[in-house]
């Protein structure tokens, strides 16, 4: 009996990587789902309404799937992007780069014959223009192993194309901006429910996120970029207090709860006397700094402006009482220290 090709597919959850895996198992191919963690994005979540979590589609596409947790080596590819940053921090070249190379390996660990994407020849200003993907198919070792099969008869045909393993007639010449034909072979395909368009939520497309990891960029450095901290950037308001000094104040008790973990290693500061916001610093703090940030948690409080509001910061297991007069509602320094919005 042949041997049936076997290919590993990225798998975002979105609607190409979908449409690429049904398109090749419409034809006979063997897939194993592939999806990345690179602790920057969510992959879809299974929800109990819809289908969209990356298990229920592949489920649904009959193929396993292999999660594949990149995030410490990833921090390589976003601190020094060989191909730079998108319109915020995202390093897409890099990242479609480091993902390739990532079901390279497992390619070769499954036997398998060739790696599939649902990338779409300019897509994506920033990595999917016909040159991009040329350089990410040279640079990740498995030239002619790579297939776009979105794209496919529009970039130069694969080994397994050209061996007749794999029915190039049947693959797709897709380019440009527009859904409508990936819509149209949704329908075609009988996956249109499956089709969310949107995959893999990822942080770093994201101008808020984007803005206060430049910021904090800044004050350590890439060397010490607090590494185990970056999923702050994604919770509360957050103020750069001085070139070392940076806070962070929640906005609900939810948010309260999600910084607690980060309370043990971080000064805290927390309103003594009357209720409100809490707030940890990265950095260091001397005394003009701790009163900016003793005046900003108060803004964050049921006091009254010109009320007197004390505010206990601590640190190492010590503590200072910081008493300030809280700021109004409508005060201007939360706003011109406000990075990311
Ligand atoms: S949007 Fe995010 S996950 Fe997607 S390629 Fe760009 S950096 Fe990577």
């Amino acid at each position: 009996m042949k041997k049936k090709v076997k290919a590993i597919a990225l798998l975002s959850g979105g609607l190409d990587s979908v449409l690429a895996i049904a398109l090749l198992q419409a034809q006979g191919v063997q897939i194993i789902g592939l999806a990345i963690e690179t602790g920057f994005c969510s992959l879809p979540k299974n929800t109990k309404t819809s289908p969209e979590g990356i298990e229920d589609i592949a489920k649904a596409l009959n193929i396993p799937l292999r999660i594949e947790n990149i995030h410490e080596d990833y921090w390589d590819t976003i601190l020094n992007p060989k191909y730079g940053y998108g319109k915020h921090m995202n390093p897409c070249m890099d990242c479609h780069l480091h993902m390739v190379r990532v079901a390279a390996e497992v390619m070769k660990e499954e036997n398998a014959d060739l790696v599939v994407s649902g990338e779409v020849l300019g897509q994506r200003p920033k990595s999917q223009l016909a040159h991009q993907m040329k350089i990410i198919l040279q640079e990740s070792g498995i030239e002619g192993r790579l297939l776009r099969p979105l794209s496919a008869l529009c970039l130069e045909a694969t080994i397994p194309e050209l061996e007749g393993k794999i029915d190039r007639s049947a693959l797709k010449g897709f380019r440009g901006r527009s859904r409508r034909p990936q819509l149209q072979l949704a329908k075609d395909l009988g996956v249109e429910h499956l089709a969310f368009a949107g995959g893999g939520n990822c942080y770093l497309t994201d101008a808020v996120f984007s803005a206060r990891f430049r910021d904090l960029l800044k004050q350590f450095g890439k060397e010490n970029f607090p590494r185990e901290d970056v999923r702050l950037l994604r919770i509360g308001r957050h103020f750069r207090i001085s070139p070392l000094a940076y806070l962070i104040v929640s906005r609900n008790e939810e948010e309260e709860g999600l910084l607690q973990p980060y309370r043990q290693r971080h000064l805290t500061f927390d309103l003594e006397n009357i209720i409100g916001a809490t707030a940890i610093g990265l950095g260091s703090f001397g005394e003009e700094e701790r009163r900016t940030a003793a005046k900003i948690l108060s803004r964050y409080s049921k006091a009254k402006a010109g009320e007197e509001v004390k505010v206990i910061m601590r640190e190492e297991g010590e503590s200072i009482k910081i008493p300030v007069k809280a700021l109004p509602k409508d005060d201007v320094l939360p706003e011109k220290l406000r990075v990311g919005g």
